[in-house]
Formats: structure tokens, sequence, C-alpha cells
């Protein structure tokens, strides 16, 4: 008879490269991946994935999987038992807590794995240890999106559906390489262009692909993007363009809009961007003359000083044209992991419990209180920004983070190495060993979305779960089992035997969860935030009105933030971003073998210009050198850059990490490094010619 592993196995999953959260099923025989195939009911793709989705599974099989706890001696690592690797944590993590207090402790969740997951990382530091230092990649992009839409409409999320960003008239993407970093949202935008006739207008210092085939494109300063955003607002309330009828019902304090918008003329625009008059003034009239505009953004926006500021001058001219309320319309930060969203939703955040209720919020905090058996401290925490400066100032000594390459990702990572090394005791949870391990006193073999069961809420807050397609690699486990097993090692009694337990209770406390249960996303089914109790769900985020007591939405005036002034030799900025075939770090798809045959790995962009200048070729070994670090890397000669703008993508198979370069200059409100704002100065180290 066949046996059971020589069957075809089909089960469906949900991708964790991008936040598009395209689903699909996964064909596999015992730990064999055939093929992956989305079915017409995937909710956010139907037919489509990328290269990624379809082709970037491998890694689940490497050989460089951890399969053992790993406990340091001296500079080395050994192999150890759960046991003994929970033993030490537990006796770490009960020492300080006792003599040095909650605060002294800090916790990073993981953007790729489960709301589940999530939800247990943030109740383990308020709930078991005491403290509200939890944070989560969101704070490396989309932070400063979130906080926008929080001044102005009062929810952090997308205002309705893929589908919506599709069927707008006019589609604008201010600071997003969607066809590499979103290439099944990109798929839609072309297709709205060409098959119903929608505009696209673009924005960017990179002529990306998107760029390419916009009906328009302009390319502002670096970090100007709030000037001629509110150039524009002023040009359209000035001609009498804006909705006034949708003023006068949704939106409060037009007055003091106006009078913030006073100086951003189009002579100031003109003198502060870089573009000219007649292009600011025929965006203006391009999105006079739609009926409806929705508005794409991501990290181009986000990754400034001033990114809340400028993620607020978007929605301030979204309310300004009534581009809120009605399918095709509105809001879409682009949200980069699969389950940033989701991060966020479950309150893994210093400043918010889970569903965005806040800490100094004396209800909910009762409320998460009476649930967790435990009187919660109402004191906000630090975000992973801060933490790293209380590192070095000897103010945190435990640091257990899962899932997050920390000392790669975050700006400025030889100062973020450097706070490693002061911290007393430090615990990393992945599946490989990642360049922040190096650095921890205990790794822990951790499983992959494909060997889970679990939750995540993508970009539109569609909520869709994930089935295990494989058992968990022997010697590892899912993140909710060990965050659980430490919980309770430090004296909790948690007995979830099922993430949907841990559903069921994420649903109890948080509002805009309210209604969701494993049993409404069977399948192929899913639901999009705010879920009521009767289980209905909310494709536009927007209906009746905005989620604040008088139902109003609010203009908040923003000034601009002028960028990070770097001495006079520092003369190239240093853009970065993604690649198609490689995820953010790297960590996993450069171990996909297919996907480094086609990028091995990081080059520069270096433009026509620059490369006349300066004598550059496809092929030339150049460094970059920064106020905090280098890297060595070979050009690529292109059209896609201009002038003294260089690319540097964020992923790469060796040391040619961007964030060599960036500093610690953080968003003023959220604490987002301004990923953006890297300048450095370029040396040639080889001539070499064609690589
Ligand atoms: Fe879809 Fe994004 Fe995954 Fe590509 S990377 S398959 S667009 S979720």
């Amino acid at each position: 008879a066949e046996m059971r592993e020589d069957r075809i196995k089909k089960t469906k999953t949900v991708c964790t490269y991008c936040g598009v959260g395209c689903s699909f099923e996964v064909w596999t025989k015992g730990r064999d991946i055939l093929k992956v195939e989305p079915t017409p009911e995937s909710p956010a793709n139907q037919i489509s994935t990328c290269v990624k989705g379809k082709f970037g599974w491998d890694f689940v099989n490497s050989g460089e999987r951890l399969t053992k706890p790993l406990v340091r001696e001296g500079n080395e690592f050994r192999e150890a038992s759960w046991e003994e690797a929970y033993e030490l944590i537990a006796k770490n993590f009960k020492e300080t807590i006792e003599k040095r207090g909650p605060e002294r402790l800090a916790f990073i969740t993981s953007s790729k794995c489960t709301n589940e997951e999530s939800y247990l990382m943030q109740k383990l530091a308020r709930a078991v240890v005491g403290t509200n230092n939890v944070d989560n990649c969101s704070r490396y992009c989309q932070s400063p999106a979130t906080m926008g839409l929080w001044r102005t409409v009062g929810y952090g999320g997308d205002s309705g559906s893929i589908t919506d960003i599709g069927s707008a008239e006019l589609i604008i993407g201010i600071g997003t390489n969607t066809a590499e970093a979103h290439p099944v949202i990109a798929t839609r935008v072309k297709s709205a262009q060409k098959v119903r006739g929608s505009k696209i207008l673009v924005s960017d210092i990179r002529k990306h692909e998107l760029a390419e085939r916009a009906d328009m494109f302009i390319r502002p300063n670096p970090a100007s993007d709030l000037v001629w955003l509110n150039a524009v607002t002023k040009y359209i309330i000035d001609n009498d363009w804006h909705d006034k009828e949708f003023i006068a019902k949704h939106v409060n304090n037009f007055d003091e809009l106006v009078k913030g918008l006073e100086k951003y003329t189009i002579d100031y625009a003109v003198q502060h961007t870089g573009l000219t008059k007649e292009e600011i003034i025929k965006v203006a009239n391009m999105i006079h003359e739609a009926k409806s505009t929705v508005v794409m953004w991501a990290m181009g926006i986000t990754q400034q000083r001033g990114g809340s500021d400028a993620s607020t001058a978007i929605s301030n001219l979204l309310l300004a044209t009534g581009n809120y309320m009605k399918p095709g319309a509105g809001a879409y930060p682009l949200r980069g992991h699969n389950n940033v969203q989701g991060a966020s939703d479950m309150g893994s955040m210093p400043t918010h419990l889970p569903g965005y209720q806040k800490i100094d919020d004396k209800e909910a905090l009762a409320k998460f209180s009476k649930a967790w058996g435990r009187e919660l401290n109402p004191e906000k925490g630090q975000n992973n920004h801060q933490m790293v400066d209380a590192m070095h100032d000897g103010e945190l000594d435990i640091l257990y983070l899962k899932g997050e390459d920390m000392g790669i990702v975050d700006s400025n990572v030889n100062y973020v190495r450097a706070g490693f090394e002061k911290l007393k005791f430090m615990v990393v949870q992945d599946i490989f060993f990642s360049k922040t391990a190096e650095y921890a006193d205990v790794v822990l073999p951790a499983a992959p979305s494909f060997e889970k069961t679990g939750t995540f809420s993508n970009t539109e807050r569609r909520i869709q779960r994930l089935y295990q397609v494989m058992e968990p690699l022997e010697g590892s486990k899912p993140d909710w089992i060990i965050i659980q097993e430490i919980a309770n090692l430090l004296g909790a009694n948690w007995n979830y035997t099922h993430p949907s337990q841990i559903m069921d209770e994420i649903a109890a406390l948080t509002p805009i969860y309210s209604g969701v249960n494993y049993e409404r996303l069977d399948g192929f089914k899913s639901l999009q935030w705010p879920v009521h109790e009767d289980g209905t769900d909310s494709p536009l985020l927007f209906t009746d009105g905005f989620p604040f007591d008088d139902k109003k939405a609010r203009f908040a005036p923003v000034d601009w933030t002028e960028p990070t002034e770097y001495p006079a030799e520092y003369d190239i900025h240093v853009n970065n971003g993604r690649l198609l075939e490689h995820f953010h770090e790297g960590n996993m798809t450069y171990k996909v073998e297919g996907l480094v045959l086609e990028t091995p790995g990081a080059f520069l962009e270096v433009s026509h210009e620059l490369a006349a200048e300066r004598g550059l070729e496809d092929g030339t070994l150049v460094r970059l050198q920064s106020p905090y670090g280098r890297v060595d890397v070979k050009t690529v000669v292109t059209d896609r850059v201009y002038g003294k703008e260089v690319y540097l993508p964020m992923n790469d198979s060796g040391d040619a990490a961007i964030n060599l370069l960036s500093s610690s200059i953080a968003d003023k409100d959220t604490s987002t490094p301004a990923y953006k704002e890297t300048k450095a100065k370029l040396i040639i180290l080889d001539k070499g010619g064609k690589s």
C-alpha cells in the first residue's frame, strides 16, 4: 500500500514575503515542496503570485536551519538541550526582574510571525514580566504612516481593499517601489491602467518600473515630499476645488489647515523640491479631474525625519478632496512584511495594547489587567530605537528578540551591535543563525510559517489562516510554543494547546477583532477588520464616519522638516530598498538556489552623470563611506537613478549592508530610522570593468 508520506498533500498557507498576503495551496510529499498553486478563491491575489511566493520556499529544508538550542561559552556557541537553554533564560530573567526591575528587560516580536505569536510576546512582556518594553519591526518602516493616519482619520490601516486600488481613476504612488516590493499590487495597478484607463502618477527619486509605466512621473529632491503635497493641497483649496460638502460633513479643523498651508506656495515648493511649477500644477489638476484617487506610499515617505508629517500631509490632501469613505479612494500605506499590520494590531508596541487601545486608557488597562490576572504597568515602554540607546546607557540588561535580524535591519548597525555587547543577557529566537544571533547568549531554533498554524493580517487589514504544511523540522518549535514555555517558566500558567484558543482570547479583548474566530476563517475565507461580533467585516474602513467621538476626521496641519545636513564631503545620497527576488535582510531568500541564481547579491546603481564624472563602469568596485561605516560594492550604471543619487538594495548575501552606512537619525514622532536620509562619499577601489 502507498505510504502516507508518498501521497501528495495540499495545504493552504499565506505568503510571508510581503504585505499583499497572497494565499495559495502548497503541494508537498513529505518535506518535498512540489509546487505552489494559487486558486481563484485566494482573496488578495486570486491566481497571481510573484517569483518569491512561487519559488521562494526551499529555505525550509536548508541544511543551515537551527535544530538545537545554542548556548554561548566565551566566544563560541555550543549545542544545548531545551531544558538547559530554558534554565538559563529563567535564571537570568528572574534575577533581573527581582534585583533590577522589569524595566530592565525588553522584547521584540517579528512581523513574519503570526498574530497569535505577537500577541503572546506582548502578553509575556506585560502580564508575566511587567514591562511595556515591547516592539516590532513596523518601527523600521510603517509607524510614521500609522501615525499620520491616527492623527487624521483615526485608524492606521488601508482605507479599502487591494481591489479598490485598481478601481481608482487616479492611482498615486509616492516613495513605493511597488513592482518589486508588492508585485501583485503592481500587477493590479498596471491592469487598471490598461483595462480601465486609470491614470498612474508616481513620485520617487528613482525611476523604478512603475515610474516607467506612469502617466506622470515626478522626481522631487530627497525628503521634500511634504512640501509638494502641501503645495498641491493649497493650490486645490485656492482654486476652490476642494470638496466642501465632504469637509463640512466629515472633517474638522479646515481653517487650521488653510492657515498651516499659507507658506506652501508654488514658488516655495519649486524652491525646495526641485520640481517645476508646471509639474506641481499638473499634479493638482490630475487630482482635481479624477473622480476618485488613491495614494499608495511606503518607505520613501516614512523613513525620513519628517516621515509622520509627510504621511499626515497625504491624508490631509485626501480629506480635502473628499477621497475617503468611498470605494476606489483613500490612503494605502503598503505594509512591507506579511504581518506588519498584524504585529501592531496585536499590541506589540510600547504605547498600545492589542487593537490600538492606549496604554494610558485606564478602562482598557483595567480590562486587560482583569483578563490577565495582574495589575498592568500604565507607563509607556521603550520602542526599539530607544532600546538601543538604553543598552548604551546601561539601562537595559536583557533583550529577547524573535525573528528579527536587528543587527542588520536597524539603522547604524555598528552602533546597534555595540549596544548588544553591553547587554547582560540576550536571547535570539530564529530559524537561522542570523547576524544578530552572533551577539546572543542563548539561540532558540524556531519554525517558519510552513511548519505552523496561525493567522496573518495583510496590508488591507485582511485576516487569513495559514495551515501547517509540514511538521516542524526536528529539534525546532513554533514560536507560540516557545513563548508559552518561557512564560510558564517565569511563573505563568498558560495552557494554550492550539493557536485558535489564543485568537479567541484576542477576540474577547480586542474590539476590532471581536468577531474573529478560526471557523470564520476556514480555508480561503478571510475577514477585514474591524470585525464585528456577528462576523461582519469591513472591506471599506470608513463607511459612516471616522472613529472619533463626533465621527469626524480632522485636518492636522504639518510643517516640513528639512533633511539631515551632512558635511560637504558626503556628497552622494544613498537610496535603498528591495529587489524583486529577495526579501528584506535576505535570511530566507539567499538560501533559495533559484533566487540566488537570478540575483546573487547587492550591487550599486549609479547614474550616467556620476559614471561620467568619476569614471565608473559596470563592475567598478567602489567603497561607500559614511560617518558611521563603509560598504564595498560593485557598480551598475543605469538611468533609474539620476545625478548624485545611488541605490543600494537592502538585501545582500554578504556584507554590503546598507545599514553599515545609515545613521541613528529618526522620524521625530515615531523613532523610525531616517534610512532615506543617508549620505556617503564614493571612493573607487578597483576599476575592474565588466564583471
Ligand atoms: Fe504575493 Fe507578496 Fe508573496 Fe509576492 S511576495 S507572492 S506579491 S505576498
